[in-house]
């Protein structure tokens, strides 16, 4: 789960990592008010003002059909209500959010911590993540921030210095201080970094987090390090024992027909093709993809129903799957291991009504208990729907369906 650069930031805080403080705003007003308290206490003469999406980029990223980026330095309260006027409810469009853009519903207004100037200050990169091949954490770092790391990855890796930390011994003193070493920190800013580096990591593993990415890490005239912007993603299977996480959840983020599939206990992952299918078992539904790619197609989706196939959750996909304007045609392949062919036939057969008049032509393929009677079932429906037994059956009417779109 991906979070917003103010929520990562209040986890931050929690774990002792200094951060750029700021106030979350929804309106021009709010954003205003934001900035005057912000001013007063850190004693600060400008704000920033950054948009709240869930992409990177937002510096360079500009407002679709304006010249505003989304991240901008303002000089006084009117600047702020002019950015935050140009960035809520408007689209920002960044390299990580493709041209369709996202739009912005809340800013976050926060200290510059850039004093005296640009100049003065050394932006650096920090992440977090899991080495699933070495069973490590890493963390990385970079004197190079602010910038695409991924760049910096591809032309100068020896920019990148890497540290693995084994989970079961944890982060030891000497490796934050390899990392301090590394970016060349020297005196205050050494031992700022050392505690820096040691707080971010005790705070990503007990966020059960699969990433932390502080892009940058500044170190500010008076030698202080903090984290400018946090880029978080929660593991989703551990968040079931962080419900103050979970609250972090926004929805308005993700792909709509992913959270209504969510709500259902469907894995569905929305894809571009013309085909939708409907499988249960991940691995059934990976070689399903394959069968509708080599009969010509290509999948609309990926879509686990889950062991448990019934009339509930197929219709819950069918409707999920029928949401996509793209798709044309729908590959229902159900194993009958531990929920039989024909309860599952009923139950297509049920959802079709209930939907009522299906616009594309179905084809369901029943394999394992009842087999025979799951094909009855849908033969003997009355519907648009064609039954199959074999994969090579299934495979040859898709290969038919879609040489006839
Ligand atoms: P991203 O572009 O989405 O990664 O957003 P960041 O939070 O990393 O901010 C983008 C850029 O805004 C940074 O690299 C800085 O150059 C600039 N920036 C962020 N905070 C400040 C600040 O306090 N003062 C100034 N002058 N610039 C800032
Ligand atoms: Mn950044």
């Amino acid at each position: 789960m991906n979070i917003h650069e103010y929520q990562g930031k209040e986890i931050l805080k929690r774990y002792g990592v200094r951060i750029q403080e700021g106030i979350v705003a929804e309106s021009p007003e709010k954003a205003v008010e934001a900035a005057k308290l912000i001013m007063a206490q850190t004693n600060s003469k400008f704000v920033v003002v950054k948009s709240q999406i869930h992409a990177g980029g937002r510096g360079k990223g500009q407002i679709k059909g304006g010249t505003q980026r989304g991240v901008a330095l303002a000089k006084s309260v009117d600047d702020v209500r002019d950015i935050a006027k140009n960035l809520i409810g408007n689209v920002l469009v960044t390299i990580q959010t493709g041209p369709e853009g996202k739009k912005v519903n809340k800013v976050l207004v926060a200290q510059d911590v850039y004093y005296p100037g640009e100049s003065e200050v050394k932006e650096m990169y920090i992440g977090i993540l899991l080495d699933r091949a070495k069973a490590c954490n890493v963390i990385m770092a970079s004197t190079e921030g602010g910038m695409d790391i991924e760049e910096v990855a591809e032309h100068t890796p020896e920019k990148i210095v890497k540290e693995w930390i084994d989970p079961a011994v944890g982060l030891q003193p000497f490796q934050a201080r390899k990392i301090a070493f590394g970016l060349g920190m020297t005196g205050e800013a050494f031992k700022e970094m050392v505690k820096f580096v040691t707080n971010l990591y005790k705070a990503y593993v007990e966020t059960d987090a699969s990433m932390f990415e502080i892009n940058p890490v500044l170190k500010t005239s008076d030698n202080k390090i903090m984290a400018v912007d946090a880029k978080v993603n929660i593991d989703d299977n551990a968040l079931y024992r962080h419900a103050d996480l979970a609250n972090y959840r926004d929805v308005t983020e993700e792909d709509p027909l992913e959270v209504e599939a969510s709500a259902n206990d469907l894995n569905y992952v929305k894809l571009d093709g013309n085909v939708g299918c409907m499988v249960n078992g991940a691995g059934l539904a990976m070689a399903t993809m394959d069968i509708i790619k080599l009969s010509g197609g290509e999948p609309a989706n990926f879509l686990d129903v889950g062991g448990g196939a019934n009339a509930k959750t197929v219709e819950a996909g069918f409707r999920i799957i029928l949401k996509d304007p793209n798709v044309k045609a729908i590959l229902i392949n159900i194993f009958g291991g531990i929920v039989r062919c024909d309860r599952v036939a009923t139950g297509v057969v049920e959802a079709y009504k209930a939907i009522g008049n299906i616009p594309v032509p179905i084809i369901v393929r029943l394999q394992g208990t009842n087999a025979a009677e799951g094909a009855r079932i849908i033969d003997e429906s009355g519907l648009k729907v064609q039954s199959a037994v074999a994969l090579s059956e299934a495979a040859e009417k898709v290969r038919a369906v879609v040489a006839a779109l």
